[in-house]
């Protein structure tokens, strides 16, 4: 085990406190949403990664409440954290727990959502990348007819990085007059039956007058494929995110188009690095290869971004290669 000589660092804009041994690091991490399939496997990656330094992880899940979520940061500064990983419900609302870790010294790390405050290191996906090869993906299967946005949770600014991506595939066409986006609608907390029902209500609205559909992640493109499959339209091309399992059998089934495939390991095990180079003062892995970004907002903060990769029919093998699926588990859908 390396022994960290302790020091007080600075990196821009990230205040770090005096440096303890990686031994005594407990890394707090706040979930939004726990019960999404992905933040399982990030959850395991930020796991295994403290374990190899010696650090503690404690955590908990906000449930899809923002009102929780405060609370739940208080309590695991209160358990001791002395780092925080926070995936923030509502990017707004958080703000007060940045406040509360940054008055005890505790640095915070924004975890794929964006905290607008210059005191959180943001580590994410290119979420604008995302929404691109969302939109060319099913640009490519439908490069004329009616399109559906179904957008993520207004709270998270993610939901918007990804439809802004999208239109700028769209764009083109849309001016053409070959695309008419006909129904568009933001999903609260993301949640699959709020898609469903925002699906449904788009098909009756325009008699089933919809060729395809942006989806902005996998739960939101399971209700949007079950809305499709009551009226007999599924296999119209569809799009995701996040390499589901159901989401991968939809993509080998032909039900839906693309999962675009985050290795939310890669995303996991970077954040437990630089939480835990944080809280000690070292500057271990990850945040050498940071950027000063400055968000839409106009705050500059330190961030990594991570390369996402489209999953679509033709290189399913890529997540089987990956082991992020076995091929058993791949066919199930089939
Ligand atoms: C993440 C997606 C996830 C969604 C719902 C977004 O912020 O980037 O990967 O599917 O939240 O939890």
């Amino acid at each position: 085990m390396k022994i960290f000589a302790a020091a007080t660092a600075v990196i821009t804009g990230a205040v770090i406190g005096t440096a303890a041994l990686a031994e005594d690091v407990v890394v707090g991490v706040s979930w939004s949403n726990f019960q999404e399939e992905r933040w399982k496997t990030d959850e395991a990656a930020i796991k295994a990664e403290l374990d190899k330094h010696g650090a503690t992880y404690i955590s908990a899940d906000a449930q899809s409440s923002s009102a929780k979520q405060l609370s739940d940061v208080e309590s695991l500064i209160a358990q001791g954290a002395t780092a925080l990983i926070i995936l923030a419900q509502d990017a707004q609302a958080i703000g007060p727990a940045v406040q509360a870790a940054a008055d005890e010294g505790i640095p915070v790390v924004g975890y794929d959502r964006l905290i607008e405050d210059p005191r959180a290191f943001y580590l994410t996906f290119d979420n604008v990348e995302v929404g691109r090869m969302q939109a060319r993906a099913v640009f490519e299967a439908a490069p004329t007819g009616r399109y559906v946005m179904i957008k993520g949770s207004p709270t998270d600014p993610n939901a918007d990085f990804l439809r802004g991506g999208q239109q700028e595939i769209l764009q083109a066409a849309i001016d053409a007059g070959d695309i008419e986006i006909v129904g568009e609608a933001y999903t609260d907390g993301w949640l699959p039956a709020n898609a469903q029902r925002n699906m449904e209500q788009i098909l009756t609205a325009t008699d089933n007058g919809v060729d395809a559909v942006v989806a902005s992640n996998d739960g939101t493109a399971g209700g949007v494929v079950a809305a499709l499959t009551a009226q007999g339209m599924d296999g119209i091309p569809v799009s995701g995110q996040d390499g589901d399992h159901a989401a991968l059998n939809r993509v080998a089934k032909g039900t839906q188009t693309v999962s675009v495939w985050k290795d939310a390991r890669d995303l996991g095990r970077s954040a437990a690095r630089i939480a835990v180079s944080l809280a000690d003062g070292t500057q271990m892995t990850g945040i050498q290869d940071s950027e000063l970004w400055k968000s839409p907002g106009g705050t500059e903060l330190n961030a990594v971004f991570l390369e996402p990769l489209p999953i679509t029919k033709d290189n399913l093998s890529a997540v089987v290669d990956a082991q992020w699926i076995t091929q058993e588990a791949l066919c199930q859908g089939v």
